[in-house]
C-alpha cells in the first residue's frame, strides 16, 4: 500500500506544476540494485542544497547495452540517453549506480568518471564506484549529485577550487568544495533555483 501511495506520489509530482524549462520536479532513478538508503541520503542532500522536489523512481535495470565489458564499465552517455528517455514531464532526470562508468576524455575513449550530467536538463548520471567506501561516502555522494545536477542547470565547470562546480580532473577533490561559490550561486538564483 506505501509502495502504491509512493507511485501515486510520484506520478502526482511528475505531471503536476512542472513547465518544461523551469527547475521544479527532479527524479532520482536508482539503477540495478542501488542502495535504497543512499538513495534517499543523495535526496535529502539535495533538498537541502536546492529549493527543489525530488521524486525518487522505483530501481530499474541498467541497459545491457551501455555495458562494456572489456573495461567492466558502462557508457556514461549511454546512460544519459537511457535515462533521459525516462524523465517524461520532470525538468531532468539523475541516474544512481554503483557500477564503474566512462565517457571520452582527450584521446581516452573510456575514461572512468565518477558522474555525468548535461548542460541542457537532460540527464545525470552519478556512480558510487570511485567514491570513498568509508565516513566520507555521504559527503561525496550529495556533493556529486549536487555537481551534476548544477551542469543540468547550466553550469559549466568553476575555477574555484572550493566550489562544488570545480572540475574533478580525475581526482576525488571532495574534501577541499565547500558548496556553491559567488559566481555559480548567482547564476543558479538567476535561473529561478533556490539555493539554500
Ligand atoms: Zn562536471
Ligand atoms: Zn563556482
Amino acid at each position: 500500500m506505501k509502495k502504491i501511495l509512493y507511485g501515486l506520489f510520484c506520478l502526482i509530482l511528475a505531471n503536476y506544476g512542472c513547465s518544461p524549462g523551469t527547475p521544479t520536479v527532479i527524479i532520482l532513478q536508482p539503477l540495478g540494485n542501488y542502495s535504497e538508503m543512499q538513495t534517499m541520503q543523495i535526496r535529502d542532500g539535495l533538498i537541502k542544497f536546492y529549493g527543489i522536489k525530488i521524486c525518487v523512481a522505483k530501481n530499474t535495470p541498467l541497459p545491457g547495452t551501455a555495458y562494456y565489458k572489456p573495461l567492466n564499465r558502462y557508457s556514461a552517455n549511454l546512460l544519459l540517453q537511457f535515462l533521459s528517455a525516462k524523465k517524461d514531464t520532470a525538468y531532468t532526470i539523475i541516474g544512481l549506480t554503483n557500477q564503474d562508468i566512462f565517457t571520452a576524455k582527450n584521446n581516452n575513449l573510456h575514461w572512468g568518471v565518477m558522474g555525468l550530467g548535461t548542460l541542457n536538463a537532460d540527464a545525470s548520471i552519478v556512480s558510487s564506484f570511485r567514491l570513498h567506501h568509508d565516513a566520507r561516502l555521504y559527503d561525496e555522494l550529495v556533493k556529486l549529485s549536487a555537481h551534476e545536477l548544477g551542469h543540468n542547470f547550466g553550469l559549466h565547470h568553476c575555477p574555484d577550487k572550493t566550489c562544488i562546480m570545480a572540475d574533478a580532473e580525475g581526482h576525488n577533490n571532495f574534501y577541499r568544495e565547500t558548496g556553491f561559490c559567488v559566481n555559480c550561486r548567482k547564476k543558479l538564483l538567476d535561473i529561478g533555483v533556490m539555493i539554500r
